[in-house]
């Protein structure tokens, strides 16, 4: 998974996402989806860390076309 440094805005928009607060299973903070995240074929956007472990951080997410799989993969090299 990585983080890309993008535009939330657009993020949301090109993918069709929303930013979303959810509250933390394990302390119930409130969590914010404000990070976009990415990888192979998902996009989504991701809660920051507060101190509660991976498998509680709050996520949502899309699964993209293979063709954009390839605008991607033109963008960012990075992704395996
Ligand atoms: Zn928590």
């Amino acid at each position: 998974m990585i983080y890309p440094d993008v535009n939330i805005e657009e993020w949301c928009k090109r993918y069709r996402l929303e930013i979303r607060s959810h509250k933390c299973l394990c302390c119930g903070d409130q969590q914010i989806t404000s990070m976009p995240w990415a990888s192979k074929h998902w996009r989504g956007l991701i809660a920051p860390t507060h101190g509660c472990g991976e498998s509680y951080r709050f996520s949502v997410a899309v699964e993209i076309s293979t063709e954009g799989q390839q605008d991607w993969k033109n963008i960012y090299s990075l992704i395996e």
